[in-house]
């Protein structure tokens, strides 16, 4: 293994899922739901594949029925209009987005700003790229995690080229604000930056509300933006994602896609464009349900002992496990299934200030709500 990508190791998500299966537990770790997404969509991808949609090679850009679908959706959505043939890229899942976007865009020795925490692969496809990265820390404030933004001003330097956002954030839920988005705008602009910017959990807003970096003003062509249909129609195994931005920017991003994966998944390709065209109601239902699951989780996680970051977004929960005595994530997490057979992910794999993140660990309430009360029966153990 080459010295780029030596202090990564094994994913988190890969190490917590097979303790999970291997001790029998919950799995309240790796963010998938545990049931799959809408039938009428499952459907879709079986008929494209008896069809013969996408059985073979489908064009690198993605097929032009979920590129117009996808720029329908941004359109619908957000008022943001996007010409699907120059400005949509499918990709094998946001993960492939992140990587293409990093690949194509940042020269060895530029810097990356990055929120810490961040999600994993973001530190390893900087690295990837020869890029160094530069975390500004959301720290607990008020229940929530918040951004500095003066710190995020300090830490833009002339090498700067980019800024990696993420917003619903992972892990800590928080959704920044039109405030800050207008911040960060400013400064990107000021200062000539790129943004690529991480939007998977888009739909996933309980209190507040997602609007895309892209919408403010200088940002539309400065702006790489990720979605995934992962998260919006639970199916993560599909690997379906995609960037919305410039002709430019597209373009570039394409170049390195095209030597990584060149394609993928054509049959869900097309039954993605249909998930992307259901009613208003399909996501409005998506969303309460994951807030009543946010609760009921929060709830008794709080009973259990920890201070919980209660979420505005995602469908993760950060806690402080301070309370219940102890102060280091990872060894809580190691710990936990033989505890009480639950498993949780420590955000201290997300920093690389890891002193900042030793006492957090994130749970997943994307899951079915017995499941969650079986856990939140077996969190209580704890106390
Ligand atoms: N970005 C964030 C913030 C995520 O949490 C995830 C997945 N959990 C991804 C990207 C990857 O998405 P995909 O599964 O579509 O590759
Ligand atoms: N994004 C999901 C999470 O944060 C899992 C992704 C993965 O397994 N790589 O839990």
């Amino acid at each position: 293994l080459n010295r780029r990508l030596a202090e990564f190791g094994t994913t988190i998500f890969a190490e917590m899922s097979a303790l999970a299966l291997s001790t029998g537990s919950i799995n309240l770790g790796q963010g998938f739901p545990d049931t799959d997404g809408p039938e009428e969509v499952r459907e879709a991808a079986v008929r494209a594949l008896r069809d013969g949609l996408g059985n073979q090679y489908p064009p690198g850009q993605g097929v032009p029925e979920l590129r117009t679908a996808i720029a329908l959706h941004q359109q619908r959505r957000y008022g943001l209009s996007h010409d699907p043939d120059t400005e949509v890229l499918v990709t094998a899942g946001a993960t492939e987005a992140i990587a293409a976007s990093l690949l194509a865009l940042v020269e060895p020795g530029d810097e990356v700003v990055a929120l810490e925490p961040y999600y994993d692969s973001y530190a390893a496809c900087i690295a990837m790229a020869g890029g160094t990265r530069v975390p500004v820390t959301l720290r607990p404030h008020g229940g929530r995690y918040v951004l500095d933004l003066d710190e995020l001003r300090a830490a833009v330097t002339p090498r700067t080229r980019l800024i990696l956002l993420n917003t619903p954030h992972n892990p800590t839920g928080t959704v920044l604000t039109r405030e800050e988005l207008t911040e960060i705008a400013a400064l990107a602009v000021e200062r000539d930056l790129l943004v690529v910017t991480d939007e998977v959990y888009e739909h996933l807003v309980f209190e507040g509300e997602h609007i895309p970096l892209a919408s403010f003003p200088g940002m539309r062509d400065r702006t790489v933006t990720i979605s995934s249909a992962g998260k919006t129609f639970s199916f993560t195994g599909w690997k379906v994602g995609w960037i919305t931005a410039s002709p430019a920017l597209v373009t570039a991003v394409r170049s390195a896609k095209q030597y990584l994966t060149y394609v993928s998944a054509g049959p869900f390709q097309y039954a993605v464009a249909e998930a992307l065209r259901l009613p208003d109601a399909y996501f409005t239902t998506l969303r309460d349900d994951l807030r009543d699951k946010r609760d009921l989780l929060s709830a008794g996680l709080a009973d259990a002992g920890f201070e919980v970051y209660r979420p505005a977004g995602t469908y993760f929960v950060t806690t402080d496990i301070r309370p219940l005595g102890g102060s280091d994530g990872v060894a809580f997490c190691r710990a936990l299934p033989e505890r009480c057979g639950v498993v949780a992910i420590p955000n201290a794999v997300f920093y690389d200030h890891r002193d900042q993140g030793s006492p957090f660990v994130r749970f997943a309430f994307c899951k079915r709500t017995e499941v969650l009360q079986e856990a939140v029966a077996r969190l209580k153990g704890l106390a």
